[in-house]
């Protein structure tokens, strides 16, 4: 097998030091491709590369317009390709081709968005108190971003970072997770086609210990974007502290999804289920928590847990495939390990709980659409991130005790509510301590909207508006229109220039 390159510099180009990995598909974990495995030596080199591409070349000084162009290009040329690209999404992550579908069109729109937004009027003027005073307000790029993406959406975090990063005219280094570097390969041909300066957008693909944290290391980078682990989050801004790097952070979350004996229950129900078994469950916004009136448990949970047994779990590429495997053996065994830490901690599985292993699941990484009940608001499974297929029911009399269940959580991403009654729905969503929420609805978003969380959720928000506004600095300038002498020193009234 050939070894796919990085694109460093505006050029194809091996690991230094040789350095290779091989890629599954996590439906049979078997080998789909080999690509560079970059080491701090190639990190370095792609922070030399943006440093002179920002510090001397055209791309922070070409027109927004100009830029513009350069992202349409790359939104037309993900369309003409989307069904290549969504295949090889599947065959490298796992999800469903019709997710993948989705994911790309999403990538392309992002990059359209970000096209139209720098074009606007992005600064401010104002009077002064000095009438012989303008003042302006300018935005500028910030400079050579970092931006570390996870698995579980590879080409979309792609686009979520490089869109705003690159449409503001910084210089960007896109390290994708060691798992899934393939959609972002195909990106970045495009990339080159459509024209990017050398060392404006970079790929560096390579493990997040070595390249990722060089990276945030480095002295020369003046900002990480980072979307994936609470404790690499920590890890980024530890290393961030050298040279006090703007650093934006998505670090997912145990949402809640809120159902009350008013809403509409089946509606709900499908809800429910969407929240936490769309992509497999590795998706930081998944509503793993599913904070249900007491009562409608009787009800609702057996018809949830049956509908949720009956989901047709298999190869993405499939097409009668609902769900797909998980990312790795290694996360599918810590998925595996959370599920027996619940049954250890005596909550009641109503659904799967298992991997499934017959045979056209057995070499995939497959687990069971798992739901737990009879949970306690202090158990792991309640508390820590599984980033899996697995829900965990938590019971309540009151709208009080919802919210405070709700609420009783380290992170802060999103949240569902679920009733008929508006007035008491928008309560609620206003109470909650997250950054992402819906009224009769779960899991839709859009890229005008801001993305991120309150809490151990992160630092920032990506998307829309605020997501470029995170990738620029802004600059006052003052203009004095009739220069006039301070009049301070009094040495200075006789002194002569000649
Ligand atoms: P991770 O945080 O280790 O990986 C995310 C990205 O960070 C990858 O590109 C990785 O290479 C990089 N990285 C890892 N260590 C780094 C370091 N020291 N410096 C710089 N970059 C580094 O996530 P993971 O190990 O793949 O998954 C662990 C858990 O993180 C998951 O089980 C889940 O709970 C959470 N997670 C959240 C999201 C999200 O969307 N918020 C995505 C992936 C994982
Ligand atoms: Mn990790």
């Amino acid at each position: 097998m050939k070894t796919l390159p990085m694109f460093l510099g505006g050029e194809w180009v091996q690991a230094v030091e040789g350095g290779t990995r091989a890629i599954l598909n996590p439906a049979n974990n078997e080998p789909i491709a080999q690509v560079a495995e970059a080491s701090v030596a190639d990190a370095e080199i792609a922070i030399r590369h943006a440093r002179k591409a920002f510090d001397s070349g055209p791309w922070p000084k070409m027109r927004a317009q100009e830029r513009a162009a350069h992202l349409s290009r790359l939104a037309d040329l993900i369309d003409a390709n989307a069904d290549a690209l969504a295949t090889l999404e599947t065959r490298n992550n796992g999800k469903p081709l019709r997710e993948a579908k989705f994911d790309v069109g999403d990538a392309a729109n992002c990059f359209r968005y970000y096209a139209g937004l720098v074009t606007k009027p992005l600064g401010q003027t104002f009077e002064t108190p000095d009438a012989n005073m303008q003042t302006m307000v300018v935005r500028e790029p910030i400079g050579v971003c970092g931006q570390i993406i996870p698995w579980n959406y590879p080409l979309l975090m792609a686009a979520w970072k490089l869109a705003p990063g690159l449409a503001a005219g910084n210089c960007c280094i896109l390290k994708p997770a060691e798992a899934t570097p393939l959609t972002a390969m195909r990106l970045f041909e495009w990339i080159a086609e459509a024209g990017f300066p050398p060392g404006s957008a970079q790929l560096l693909t390579g493990a997040g210990a070595t390249a990722g944290q060089a990276l945030a290391d480095s002295p020369l980078v003046d900002k990480i974007a980072f979307t994936g682990g609470t404790a690499t989050g920590r890890k980024i801004i530890a290393a961030a502290s050298g040279n006090i790097k703007k650093v934006t952070l998505e670090l997912g979350g145990k949402s809640p999804c809120i159902i009350f004996a008013d809403a509409d229950l089946d509606v709900a129900l499908e809800f429910a289920m969407f929240a936490i078994f769309a992509g497999q469950g590795e998706v930081c916004s998944a509503g793993s928590r599913l904070i249900l009136d007491r009562k409608l448990a009787a009800n609702f949970l057996p018809q949830l847990a049956a509908a949720s047994r009956k989901i047709v779990v298999g190869d993405g590429l499939l097409p009668d495939t609902e769900m797909g495997p998980l990312i790795t053996r290694a996360h599918m065994e810590r998925v595996l390990s959370y599920i027996e830490i619940g049954k250890a901690e005596g909550a009641q599985l109503l659904c799967g709980g298992n991997r499934l292993s017959d045979p056209p699941h057995a070499e995939g990484n497959f687990v069971a659409p798992t739901i737990f009940a009879e949970t306690r608001p202090d158990m792991r499974i309640v508390r820590e991130e599984i980033f899996g297929p697995v829900q965990c029911v938590q019971l309540f009399d009151t709208e009080d005790e919802a919210v405070n269940l709700a609420n009783d959580t380290d992170y802060g991403l999103a949240g569902g509510v679920f009733t008929r009654d508006g007035a008491k729905g928008l309560r609620v969503l206003k109470r909650l301590r997250a950054g992402i929420t819906w009224l009769n609805s779960y899991h839709p978003t859009f890229n005008e909207a801001p993305w991120g969380g309150y809490k151990q959720s992160g630092w920032g928000r990506e998307l829309g508006t605020w997501g470029l506004d995170e990738y620029l600095e802004t600059k006052q300038i003052n203009i004095s229109l009739a220069p006039q002498r301070p009049d301070w020193f009094r040495s200075a009234a006789n002194a002569r220039v000649v």
